[in-house]
């Protein structure tokens, strides 16, 4: 059975002590309310790391993630962080190819491909995430450009790699706009990707593939899109800065 995650991404919000809070109460909520079918991952900024792998170490329910990490194993590469260090503070998860980080730090296909292969070297599982503009969605080409993104950036990994990653499908029109897109075709983009790794992997591994969905998602919407048989789960921004909001996300399962 595929695994549902639910990863909060705070993006640049929380001051340390504030983000200790935060991820205190989710912790907290979490362990007492939501069941062992799914599964909650903080992706803090990187100064929160360490302290919040603290509060949540030895948790079965509630994991540690990062936003972004270097592809370099070290050296002279300034204000970058690395596996290795990722690892040293607990860190289970990493979020590669936000959009936010494609638009405004110009991080390619190519490159990602290069930090998929490091997470993966250091036991880092990352959630790997593609989506496209309105611009591409209005000319109809979405599926084609989402499944150039996965391709250029995961294909010439093995199927036993390949299983190791987690895919987050998140509609850039649906970012922080509080436009969410609907069930059908969040479902539609889902089955088209998962149909994409069938015939790349085969239809056992594409059926081991977590592919969570991202954009606006809320209580309100949450049991809808996670009722989808190809949606596996989301990664929450806004609604993530609120324990009661992202636990009950959470609890839509
Ligand atoms: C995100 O940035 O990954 C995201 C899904 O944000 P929001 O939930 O705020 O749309």
């Amino acid at each position: 059975m595929r695994k549902k995650i639910v990863a909060g991404n705070w993006k640049m919000n929380k001051t340390l002590d504030e983000g200790l809070a935060l991820a205190s109460e989710v912790a907290n909520i979490a362990n007492d309310e939501i069941t062992d079918d799914a599964i909650a991952v903080l992706c803090t900024p990187f100064i929160h790391l360490s302290a919040v792998g603290k509060i949540v170490a030895g948790s079965n329910k509630v994991f540690l993630g990062a936003q972004n990490m270097s592809e370099h194993a070290g050296g002279a590469y300034t204000g970058d962080i690395s596996a290795d260090m990722l690892n040293s503070v607990g860190v289970n998860y990493v979020i590669l190819g936000h959009s936010e980080r494609r638009e405004y730090h110009n991080e390619s296909n190519a490159e990602l491909a290069s930090r998929v292969d490091a997470a993966l070297a250091n036991e880092l599982t990352p959630i790997f995430c593609c989506g496209e503009s309105l611009e591409v969605r209005e000319a109809g080409t979405h599926v084609d450009f989402v499944s150039n993104q996965l391709k250029e950036s995961l294909f010439h990994l093995d199927a036993e790699a390949f299983k190791k990653i987690v895919i987050a499908y998140e509609p850039i029109w649906a970012i922080g706009t509080g436009v969410t897109a609907s069930s059908a075709q969040a479902q539609d983009m889902h089955k088209a990707l998962r149909d994409g790794f069938a015939a790349q992997y085969g239809q056992d591994v594409a059926d081991e593939i977590s592919i969570l969905y991202g954009g606006s998602a809320k209580p309100a919407n949450a049991p809808e899109l996670f009722s989808q048989p190809d949606i596996d789960g989301g990664l929450i921004g806004g609604a993530s800065l609120k324990a009661r909001d992202f636990v009950d996300i959470i609890k839509s399962y």
